[in-house]
């Protein structure tokens, strides 16, 4: 039975929390403990910009400590409110358990359109953001570590580590407070396009199992598989480009803000995402099909949909219209708890976002873990480890010539072979190792428990196991 009215973004993660929930054995109030979000700080603060004070208002939301530091991105948009920032802290919690990074769950907010505002105006308010939260410990880095989301990047977070670094002088750990920085502010390789990559991971993760593919009605791989993305930001671009790069998918459809390009033998997305930084949408974009009821073009025919910008976007009144029989949850929340049930019932898998896009916290793990260690990944190992291959190739290559033989090793094979590790390979290792097996213990759930059809319970299944059993731990 679907739901008639539909809920908030918070009420939606609380219903689908509470249907895992109805299937666990729970001890008697642990179950509440774990879905009330612990505290929500708002600040309101005045920027003086254009010769006047603006006043902004913020969120710093702390859903669950049972793991600390508390972690969490901070968004940046007009409609952030504090349901939001909630039912985004939420999802952290599930997620950060899911993923097994040592987290709890934490989100912030802005209340700000960033597109109206210049580069030093931002700074100005970004830092003061920053202050109002690190003075209450809501930045720290083993309180609470913010890290990109929906309007902020780099850029921003490069400023809130330097804000704090500011206000903490003596702390040798100070540029650990924040993730996803730019490499040369401490950041780490391949964590701008983290969150696509482990989109494509989950993937092709999926694709592995012919059991999985036949719920959702597919066959064969991702090549050719055409695919709609809404949302060509960090996430959806990364994810669009490789998912047609590198496996062959075809992205027949990008939904932006200002419509949607449609063209069924595939958009090049590099040239989409160029045309946009240009002129700031998609409209006027050559050898493609425009159209200005984006939405609309959510219930084209295709075989994965990707849902990679705004939360609430499949709900009750398109729900039933969606033609994907595959979903992806690249953003989080895009579909409501009503519209789940919809799909649920039409037969439609959805890979969960508190999976599906966890590369960004995964590699923002492994970015906190550099900075608390000091050192970059693979600079201690790598040529020891290239010096090590040499030794085999030299010592094969010697008795491939012992025994006559005029076999030479390839330079291709050789190239790949000796060369070490660097700080992008392990990451990328790192983070498809986390995407498949979060997911095989979702698809375990899925598949072996018999009361459960469909991956998202699976998933709160999985993550809520792990947050009671710390809470058990610590005596709770
Ligand atoms: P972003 O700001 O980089 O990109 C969002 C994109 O959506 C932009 O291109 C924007 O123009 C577009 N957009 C805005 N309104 C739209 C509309 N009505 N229809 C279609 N497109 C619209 O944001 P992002 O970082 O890519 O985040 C997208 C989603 O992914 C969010 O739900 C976010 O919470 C989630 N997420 C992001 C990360 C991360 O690492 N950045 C990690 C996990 C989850």
């Amino acid at each position: 039975m679907s739901i008639q009215k539909e809920p908030s973004f918070r009420e939606s993660v609380d219903l689908m929390f509470n249907r895992a929930v109805a299937m666990m054995d729970l001890p008697p109030g642990l179950e509440e403990k774990i879905r009330v979000c612990n505290a929500t700080y708002t600040v309101r603060f005045g920027v003086r910009l254009r010769g006047q004070i603006q006043t902004f208002t913020g969120y710093r939301s702390v859903h669950s400590e049972h793991k600390e530091p508390v972690k969490g991105g901070i968004r940046y948009a007009i409609g952030v409110n504090q349901d939001e920032v909630e039912a985004l802290a939420a999802l952290m919690t599930y997620k950060c358990a899911l993923v097994e990074a040592p987290f709890g769950g934490s989100k912030g907010g802005l209340r700000i359109d960033p597109r109206q505002y210049d580069e030093h105006e931002l700074e100005l308010i970004t830092r003061r953001f920053a202050y109002e939260l690190a003075k209450r410990d809501l930045i720290h880095p083993s309180q609470n570590v913010p890290a990109p989301d929906m309007g902020t990047g780099e850029r921003e977070m490069a400023w809130i580590a330097d804000q704090y670094a500011r206000m903490n002088t003596t702390d040798i750990n100070a540029v650990a407070c924040v993730t996803g920085k730019p490499l040369n502010a401490g950041g780490i390789s391949g964590r701008v396009e983290a969150t696509g990559r482990g989109v494509q991971y989950a993937l092709r993760e999926f694709f592995r199992d012919p059991r999985d593919m036949e719920k959702a009605k597919l066959t064969g791989s991702l090549d050719g598989k055409r695919i709609i993305v809404q949302g060509l930001g960090n996430v959806g671009y990364h994810a669009a480009k490789f998912l047609s790069e590198e496996d062959g998918a075809l992205i027949t459809g990008i939904i932006e803000w200002d419509g949607a390009l449609f063209n069924e033998n595939g958009l090049d997305v590099d040239a989409v995402r160029a045309w946009i930084s240009k002129h700031g949408g998609v409209s006027g974009f050559p050898d493609a099909l425009h159209t200005a009821e984006g939405s609309a073009v959510l219930e084209e025919d295709c075989d994965i949909l990707i849902p990679a910008a705004l939360e609430g976007v499949i709900n009750l009144t398109n729900a039933d219209r969606i033609k994907a029989s595959l979903i992806i949850e690249a953003a989080n929340g895009p579909v409501t708890a009503g519209a789940d049930d919809i799909l649920r019932e039409k037969g439609v898998v959805i890979i969960p976002d508190m999976y599906a896009n966890a590369g960004g916290v995964t590699v923002s793990y492994f970015e906190w873990v550099k900075n608390l260690s000091h050192i970059r990944f693979g600079r201690m190992q790598r040529r020891q480890e290239e010096a090590r291959h040499q030794l085999v190739v030299d010592e094969l290559q010697k008795i491939s010539d012992a025994m006559g033989s005029t076999y030479t090793m390839s330079d291709s094979f050789k190239q790949k072979y000796l060369r070490g590790a660097d700080e992008l390979e392990l990451v990328r290792s790192g983070l498809d190792d986390t995407m498949r097996i979060a997911y095989q213990s979702m698809r375990d759930v899925w598949h072996e428990r018999g009361d459960v059809d469909d991956l998202r319970t699976a998933a709160y299944i999985v993550s809520i196991d792990k947050v009671a059993a710390s809470y058990r731990a610590k005596g709770l």
